[in-house]
């Protein structure tokens, strides 16, 4: 199925990969929370690992395992957990393969509520230091000998840093550190998180996976690139007989099964849907993207436009290497600061504001005082961001319509 371009893989994923039943091309939701067994023996050998099945379904069901192999064969991955939104997929993942006493480099750029969580595993004894990941030295020279995992985003929300993913993947390799990567912002066909090095691939299906706006949820991939028996911290109940699952089962029993955060059936489907149309919705965002980034650039009421795409950004060579097809839909613009984020905002009519990204509508927010508000100014400096920072979330709409807004709204301040 490899040899397939991206659409036509994601189109016939469902129906090749699970085989769903009586011909039908979509898995059905499955809402039985429990499993019946003829013979007590099958539910024995289930739960001793012994035969592959569903038990309960906090642990596993059938709508999630196809979406679970979908995205898997979306990443080229040995194996999926979805959880029941982004942030469960990623404190869930986290909390599993962490333990106090440990150490983790993270993006000094990260998604607020991810900021937020790392105070919590600070709270609980985990070890974390922040790195400008935009430059491999700045990684390297947070290493110590308890480190056991690197975290960033791939182009970060919002201010668009892009890591050098590449050279952070080679360093994790050299020193057997686990290299898990927030690729929420910049999807498959987009990047390619396991050619970058990653060992683990994280993704909000709220965003551009599924794509509408209407269902929560989120996975960690792991991509196979990792030797998980130099990872010291996986139960002796969860090595099992093929070493490339033993991340994943750890995610699967402790982050799923014991934290509870499950995705439900029903937005499994409506995900696997939404999932059908990524490439062509992403190669549309990332147009629309670039066209209004350069508008916006070009206009004498903006001090600054952030996007990967503009020959201008400080990564944008790294973005040109590792982004395939467009440089992602996120942008953010500081206009000239007589005009308030607030009073702009108000005068788009076509653009949406609220809190969400990866929409087919376009969205903007004002990041400081909503997002990124609980934060505070020191760490929003660090992370770039500055107090009128308007974030874009660039949709699927006609692009002349989105500029003929903006036209609109800047008329309305000169
Ligand atoms: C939205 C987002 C998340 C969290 O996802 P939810 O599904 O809202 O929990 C994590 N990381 C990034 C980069 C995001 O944009």
């Amino acid at each position: 199925m490899n040899k397939q371009g991206f659409t036509t893989r994601q189109v016939h994923a469902d129906r090749v990969l699970n085989k769903p039943a009586d011909g039908t091309v979509h898995t059905a939701t499955t809402n039985s929370v429990l499993y019946a067994f003829d013979d007590a023996q099958g539910i024995i050998d289930v739960f001793q690992g012994k035969v592959l099945g569903h038990v309960y379904s906090r642990s596993s069901s059938p709508s999630i395992a196809s979406l679970q192999n979908i995205l898997n064969e979306l990443e080229g991955g040995v194996g999926a957990v979805c959880f029941a939104t982004g942030m469960a997929a990623i404190s869930g993942t986290l909390l599993s393969l962490l333990k106090a006493g440990d150490h983790i480099i993270m993006s000094q750029y990260l998604f607020g509520n991810t900021r937020c969580f790392a105070d919590t595993m600070a709270d609980l004894g985990i070890q974390i230091s922040f790195a400008d990941v935009t430059s491999v030295d700045d990684v390297k020279a947070l290493y110590q000998p308890n480190t056991r995992a690197v975290f960033s985003e791939t182009v970060a929300n919002p201010a668009t840093q892009v890591a050098d993913v590449h050279a952070i993947g080679q360093f994790c390799k050299e020193k057997s550190l686990l290299f898990i990567l927030d690729n929420t912002m910049t999807p498959p066909p987009l990047f390619d998180a396991k050619a970058a090095g990653a060992s683990m691939v994280i993704s909000s299906l709220t965003k551009y996976v599924s794509g509408h706006g209407n269902v929560l949820g989120g996975v960690v991939v792991d991509l196979g690139n990792y030797d998980w028996t130099q990872f010291p911290n996986i139960k002796s109940n969860y090595q099992v007989a093929d070493t490339a699952q033993w991340g994943l089962m750890q995610v699967k029993k402790k982050g799923l099964r014991d934290m509870g955060a499950t995705l439900a059936p029903a937005s499994a489907v409506t995900i696997a849907t939404g999932l059908e149309t990524l490439a062509l919705r992403m190669s549309r965002n990332c147009e629309n993207a670039m066209k209004l980034a350069t508008f916006l650039d070009n206009h004498p009421l903006v001090e600054k436009v952030h996007y990967p795409g503009l020959s201008e950004h400080p990564q944008h060579f790294v973005a040109r290497e590792i982004m395939h097809g467009g440089y992602g839909a996120i942008l953010s613009v500081d206009l000239v600061d007589r005009i308030s984020p607030r009073d702009f905002i108000n005068a788009l009519e076509l653009v949406i504001c609220a809190t969400h990204l990866g929409d087919n509508r376009t969205l903007a927010l004002p990041v400081a005082s909503t997002i990124f508000y609980e934060n505070g100014l020191e760490e929003r400096q660090r992370m770039g961001i500055s107090e009128g920072m308007i974030r874009l979330s660039v949709g699927i709409e006609e692009t002349d319509d989105l500029v003929n807004d903006f036209k609109q709204a800047f008329s309305k301040f000169s």
